[in-house]
């Protein structure tokens, strides 16, 4: 099958988060199963530049305000179509916000993406190429199936994924026009959310399949706990809705063969020894006689590093010592750098984007803590399974799914490859926390649990297939 992927993210060109990696992804892991999967993101500065044998597939003199030319070419193995409309995407900030915040015209961006993906769905790219299913992620994929119901479909068949429902691409009503939406579209039954539009409820209610990112957090969307306003909309769609995992790209987080670390494996786990001792050295830490454990995270609110904060004393008077990378809200990296300040040998924080040194934490610590009060699927706790890291996670969303918690059962059944904690408050992290000094001293066991969670299957295979199936009911 042809698949279009539309996403303002993707792996390794852009990226601010889990979306990227996913994106980037699912075309390989697809590939074996015999689909074609383009990925189509807007032209940001620097993006075309990479994209080898680029050609030019489509282009509108007036997209949203400006002419613009889609270019497709390849990066890795990827077959990208990049959008170039330099009014829209030529920016000097981020490719969302600059320091005055989100661009005004988010809305049009976004909306042009989707346009030109519609349209390229219904006519093809001018190569031949003429997708069977358009795959829209998040809210600025949300208006791309919406095209399609409303200007023509050509026969594809529309799929939207939901990474993060916090973000919901509400603006004015008076946007309706600007964003050709028609009139109709302004109805309770579509865009129409509070008296305002939400480009992603309108995708949520035209597209033919929804998927989410993991089986919880297909449950919990569907509750007003989680739904964040748009419970009801999804739950009146529950027999169109999916969840499936993300996957590992295990050919960039593989402890066999990670060039950023002393490499390891299952069998024989003196290289995380090494890391272990590197990642001291780098951070400047003194001796940690307990857990190492690590963050490498967005700092946000979702992320539950306020209850870090709170649960800190307790586990460094345990023995325990942290290793932070992350940036985001400001409070929260001052609280954390506070933390490194009071404790000086067992806490450190770096506040940046690190690739590298996200994977050196994530090979060189004991334990990853994930303590996120929402986390549709998460990907560092299931690097940290890849790598022998053990996770501590909130029970929710895909962190529920992808951590076999550590109970007596759980232990007894060599079962265990983590420490699950509930409900996401800084008591029940600080329990988790004395858990798992508790665990690490218990050598044994500790390093059954290391080798059962390296061995816990967080690849793409069987993510793949589920995707697949649901490609092949849409166009049955
Ligand atoms: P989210 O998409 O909500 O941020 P995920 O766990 O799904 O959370 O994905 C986060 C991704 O971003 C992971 O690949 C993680 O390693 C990476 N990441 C987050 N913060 C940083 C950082 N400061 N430096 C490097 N990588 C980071």
């Amino acid at each position: 099958m042809r698949i279009l992927s539309v996403a303002s993210e993707c792996v390794p060109l852009v990226k601010t988060g889990g979306l990227a990696d996913v994106v980037g992804a699912l075309p390989g892991a697809l590939a074996p199963l015999g689909h074609d999967m383009r990925v189509m993101i807007p032209a940001y500065p620097g993006i075309l530049e990479k994209l080898r044998n680029r050609v030019e597939i489509w282009a509108d003199p007036d997209l949203f305000g400006g002419p613009a030319k889609a270019h497709l070419g390849r990066v890795a193995d990827l077959d990208v179509i990049a959008l170039d409309a330099p009014h829209l995407y030529r920016r000097d900030g981020g490719i969302y916000a600059d320091a005055g915040g989100d661009y005004p015209d988010n809305p049009e961006r976004f909306a042009a993406l989707c346009w030109a993906a519609a349209a390229i769905a219904r006519d093809g790219g001018g190569d031949g190429w003429t997708p069977d299913i358009l795959h829209a992620h998040d809210w600025q994929g949300g208006l791309a199936p919406a095209y399609l119901h409303y200007h023509g479909s050509g026969g594809t068949r529309s799929m939207l994924t939901i990474h993060n429902i916090a973000f919901q691409g509400i603006t004015g009503a008076d946007r309706l026009s600007a964003l050709r939406l028609p009139p109709e579209a302004f109805d309770k039954e579509a865009a129409e959310y509070w008296g305002n539009l939400s480009t992603l409820k309108l995708g949520l209610v035209k597209a033919d399949a929804i998927t989410t990112v993991s089986p919880t957090y297909a449950e919990e969307l569907m509750r007003p706990e989680f739904g964040m306003g748009l419970e009801g909309v999804i739950a009146s769609r529950a027999k169109d809705l999916h969840g499936i995992l993300n996957g590992v790209d295990e050919a960039i987080w593989s402890p066999e063969h990670d060039d950023a670390i002393a490499p390891y494996s299952a069998r024989s786990l003196k290289g995380k020894a090494t890391n272990r001792a590197r990642l001291i050295a780098e951070f400047g830490l003194g001796d940690v006689p307990g857990p190492l454990a690590i963050v490498v995270s967005r700092l946000t609110w979702q992320k539950g590093i306020d209850l870090l904060a709170e649960a800190l004393p307790d586990f460094i008077a345990a023995g325990g010592g942290l290793a932070m990378l992350g940036s985001g809200d400001r409070d929260l990296e001052e609280a954390m750098r506070r933390a490194a300040h009071i404790w000086p040998d067992r806490v450190a924080v770096r506040v940046g984007y690190d690739e590298p040194l996200a994977h050196r934490l994530i090979a060189g610590g004991d334990a990853v803590l994930v303590p996120s009060r929402f986390e549709p699927c998460g990907l560092t706790q299931m690097y940290g399974l890849r790598y022998g890291t053990i996770p501590v996670v909130a029970a929710t969303g895909g962190l529920n799914d992808t951590v076999i918690g550590a109970t007596p059962a759980s232990l007894s059944a060599k079962a265990a490859t983590g420490i699950t904690f509930h409900p996401v408050d800084h008591i029940a992290l600080a329990g988790a926390l004395r858990r798992l000094v508790a665990l690490h001293a218990d050598r044994p066991v500790w390093t059954t649990m290391v080798k059962r969670a390296m061995k816990a299957d967080v690849g793409w295979h069987g993510p793949a297939a589920r995707y697949s199936e649901i490609y092949g009911n849409l166009t049955a």
